[in-house]
């Protein structure tokens, strides 16, 4: 029997054997469970035999739901909240909801599993120590830019999720914000069939996507390199990590001088890094 409470349950983003054993037992013992889009959830609640009653949530009807889970909750019953994909909240509906049934004294628990911008990090082999998650970039070129503009000495890696419909689009608009020297890494369909993982300097990888048109398919996490060395060269990605590595267990002007031979850049430019780092 479970503890009254809103659960906040993650679902796959793709593959459903990242379902957890625990998303699944939940949403079976809950009595009401707030999905983003219900005939979408109901294809997932097929797949693992669960039958819990669904209502919708989205965004043009959170403020009222919060009454009806409320009701539930104090009626003793519990209530899981779910989204059509990974985590709920992330760049989806929830906030209010887990705002309102917070503010009126119930228990909000989470039930953890995929995030897409969480799996794009862990394998794109940009630097993960600090980041800053952006969501959805402004669907309209001058306004992207701009949005862009206010990241360019960002010196954390930044995340973004973005559409195949405008996937090369933005990724032409970095170029011009960012420069084409800048690496980029994309990671598509993660945990599906068609998974891609990309890392290069953003004018190669735009040459890369434009010759393919299949790269333009499907969902993105893009992540961009933080801004290194004010008006310094610029290190790539395996330098940098060439020098984290060395970081993790020497002095910064012991690591600068190992990553200088390794790399064969200069190593009062890796120092600098290292100190930046
Ligand atoms: N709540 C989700 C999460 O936890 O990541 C994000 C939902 S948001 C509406 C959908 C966006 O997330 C997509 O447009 C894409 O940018 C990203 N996304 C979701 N699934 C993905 C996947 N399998 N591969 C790459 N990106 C994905």
């Amino acid at each position: 029997m479970l503890e009254p409470a809103l659960y906040v349950v993650a679902t796959p983003i793709g593959n459903l054997m990242d379902m957890t054993p625990r998303a699944v037992e939940v949403l079976q013992q809950v009595e009401l469970i707030a999905a983003e889009d219900t005939r979408h959830s109901a294809r997932l609640m097929a797949h693992f035999g669960i039958d819990t009653r669904l209502v919708s949530v989205h965004e043009h009807n959170e403020h009222q739901r919060i009454e009806t889970i409320v009701h539930q909750l104090q009626s003793g019953a519990s209530v899981a909240l779910i989204s059509d994909a990974g985590t709920p909240l992330i760049s989806d509906p929830g906030y209010v909801v887990v705002n309102g049934v917070r503010a009126q004294g119930f228990r909000v628990v989470p039930v953890p599993g995929c995030v897409a911008f969480i799996a794009a990090l862990s394998a794109a082999g940009l630097p993960t120590d600090r980041f800053v998650f952006e969501g959805f970039l402004p669907h309209k070129t001058s306004a992207r830019k701009q949005h862009m503009k206010s990241f360019v000495d960002e010196p954390r890696t930044i995340v973004f999720y973005e559409s195949p419909h405008r996937i090369l689009a933005s990724l032409k608009d970095m170029e011009e914000v960012f420069g084409g020297e800048r690496v980029v890494a994309v990671a598509r369909e993660l945990t599906k069939t068609y998974e891609t993982i990309r890392s290069d300097r953003l004018s190669d990888l735009i040459r890369w996507m434009e010759s393919d048109s299949n790269q333009q398919r499907g969902e993105f996490v893009v992540l961009v390199h933080g801004a290194i060395l004010e008006g310094g060269p610029k290190l790539d990605a395996v330098a940098l990590h060439t020098l984290d590595i060395l970081l993790a267990e020497l002095p910064a002007s012991q690591a600068a001088s190992l990553a200088a031979k390794i790399t064969g850049l200069k190593k009062k430019v890796l120092y600098q890094a290292a100190l930046d780092r």
